[in-house]
């Protein structure tokens, strides 16, 4: 295979579980000639008994290369299928690869930042938290009184909900507005362990791993450029590019549509399919890489599920309340994760994979300039 991104072809470079993708993964950076680095997560195990790590492939010109291109995948668990299909083709592409190398660009690929989540089907980590809600400053923690509100709501004890909950949840939309009630549940919040979107109380292990990384191998750079992929919301195999520069900066969003074009959206200017994320987990690049330019964007592809709210909900009831569940319905909510994030379709997967192709190759062009 080399630069094509024709929908079969591209087939394999998907996977049906984290211990296949995190084969497939070694393996092409292996036959690609990367260095690698295994960093892996004690104490836990995948769903089917495996090893759990963050795995690194460096490419390209040695450690003194000036420019960094990153591409990671599975910050949120689950969604690793999609961004370790889009890095294993990437693996595959010599004439990418051969491109970035001719323009003195370095690429880093992490594999699977949230290995637990991607092997067990939770967007959230070993602790549940949501790995994107992590990356904040722990000595002032973000209240948020309004999740305290809906914590109850989101997660009852019966599943699916009764009718009652359902007419609560919609009188609070009602009271409130669906963008006050949607800001609620989605900023992120640190009182409740088991609740949706939680941050946790100090710096995951996915967090300070990512960190020394960054530190490693980015603190000679003048210039990074950073793409991190994600699915679940907005339009069927469409790529949202999301600012992940930090909330407000205006010189940033400019340095990151140079890269990738106008077309690159700032939740802040509200016309993202993404609310406003503060604790992402890119952000680490500008506190710890802070002689470098960087720009970096969330690659966020729809699937056939517009909305992952509900899955959300159910995947978090289960978590919230283990032994509830039926064998049956366990696989269902699990099953249905999974459509929320993945499509298993060679349409899906050769829209993600040429979009992701685009984006590598516009970085890579914006690197070496
Ligand atoms: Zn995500």
């Amino acid at each position: 295979m080399t630069q094509t991104t024709d929908s079969t072809t591209v087939r394999p470079c998907f996977s049906a579980s984290y211990a296949e993708a995190r084969t497939k993964f070694i393996a092409a950076a292996q036959a690609a000639g990367a260095q690698l680095e295994h960093h892996e997560l004690d104490g836990q195990a995948g769903a089917q008994g495996e090893t759990l790590a963050m795995d690194v492939a460096l490419l390209g010109p040695a450690a003194a290369a000036a420019s960094l291109l990153v591409l990671s995948s599975g910050v949120h668990g689950a969604e690793g299928f999609c961004g370790s299909g889009c890095q294993i083709a990437l693996l595959h592409d010599e004439t990418l690869l051969a491109l970035a190398k001719e323009r003195g660009v370095a690429v880093m690929l992490i594999h699977a930042v949230n290995p637990y989540g991607f092997s067990h089907l939770r967007r959230t980590n070993e602790d549940n938290i949501d790995l994107n809600r992590n990356f904040i400053d722990f000595a002032q923690p973000t209240r948020n009184p309004a999740y305290a509100g809906l914590h109850d709501l989101m997660l009852p004890a019966q599943w699916p909900p009764t009718e009652d909950n359902a007419q609560a949840i919609a009188a609070y939309i009602a009271a409130h507005g669906e963008g006050a009630f949607r800001e609620a549940v989605t900023t992120g919040q640190s009182e409740f362990p088991d609740g949706l979107f939680y941050s946790g109380t100090a710096p995951s292990w996915s967090n300070r791993t990512l960190r020394a990384l960054l530190r490693r191998h980015g603190a000679q750079r003048s210039h990074i450029a950073w793409i991190d992929v994600h699915t679940g919301l907005g339009r069927y195999g469409h790529g949202e590019k999301i600012h992940a520069g930090l909330p407000g900066t205006d010189d940033n969003l400019r340095a990151a549509r140079a890269v990738w074009g106008t077309d690159v959206v700032a939740a802040w200017e509200g016309d993202s399919a993404s609310r406003q994320v503060v604790g992402h987990a890119v952000s680490a690049v500008f506190t710890e890489c802070p002689q470098a330019l960087s720009v970096g964007i969330a690659l966020e592809y729809g699937t056939r599920n517009r909305v992952a709210l509900e899955a959300l909900r159910a995947d978090h009831w289960l978590h919230r309340y283990p032994g509830a569940a039926s064998a049956g319905q366990r696989e269902a909510i699990k099953r249905e994760l999974l459509d929320a994030f993945y499509v298993d379709e060679d349409e899906w997967r050769g829209m993600i994979a040429g979009q992701c192709r685009t984006a590598l190759l516009q970085a890579v062009l914006g690197l070496g300039r």
